[in-house]
Formats: structure tokens, C-alpha cells, sequence
């Protein structure tokens, strides 16, 4: 598995996915490869907000209730998808819906 494969597949799903973690440190990039998509919202309305490494997660999430409490990004569940299972789910069968709703 390498980001070529996450961005190839992620085509299908018309997004694009970034290369490297989303989070920020002190202003420094986290130079590592993504594990989790990250994603705010309730049942109606979901949104793909960031990707983050394994490492990062927890901080992440700290962060972004942070946010939603200044109100910078939309209210709802945060949701840490895994990609790796994303992508196996795209190869698979890119129609499948459910794979957005499994919690
Ligand atoms: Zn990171």
C-alpha cells in the first residue's frame, strides 16, 4: 500500500485525497502518509475535512472539538475512517454507499 494507490482508487470517489497527514504542529507539516480520513457531521450531512496519520489522531480529534466549539467547521460526530479500509472497499465495489455510513 502507498499513496499512489489511495489517489489512484480515490478517483472513482472524485475527491482527492492529500498525501501527507493534515495536521499541523508548530506550523510544521506532518510529513507522514495518512491512515485515517477525517470527517464531521451528523445522519443528513457528512464532511471530509482532513486526513491524519495514526499518530496524530487523538490529537486531531482534540482538535477538531476544539473547532467546533469556536465554530470554525461544522457541528456533528467526529469520524476517523480507516483508508486502508476505504480503498479495499473502492476496488471492491465502487457502488457500494454503505461504506460512507459504516460507524
Ligand atoms: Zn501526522
Amino acid at each position: 500500500m502507498n499513496a499512489t494507490d489511495i489517489l489512484d482508487c480515490s478517483n472513482d470517489f472524485n475527491m482527492v485525497l492529500p498525501k501527507t497527514c493534515s495536521f499541523r504542529d508548530k506550523d510544521v507539516d506532518c510529513p507522514l502518509p495518512p491512515s485515517y480520513i477525517v470527517s464531521v457531521g451528523d445522519n443528513s450531512e457528512e464532511y471530509m475535512i482532513a486526513v491524519v496519520c495514526q499518530d496524530h489522531r487523538d490529537q486531531m480529534e482534540m482538535r477538531l472539538k476544539a473547532m467546533q466549539s469556536a465554530r470554525k467547521i461544522p457541528q456533528g460526530n467526529v469520524k476517523f475512517q480507516d483508508i486502508k479500509l476505504v480503498v479495499t472497499d473502492c476496488i471492491r465495489d465502487t457502488d457500494d454507499n454503505s461504506l460512507l455510513d459504516s460507524r
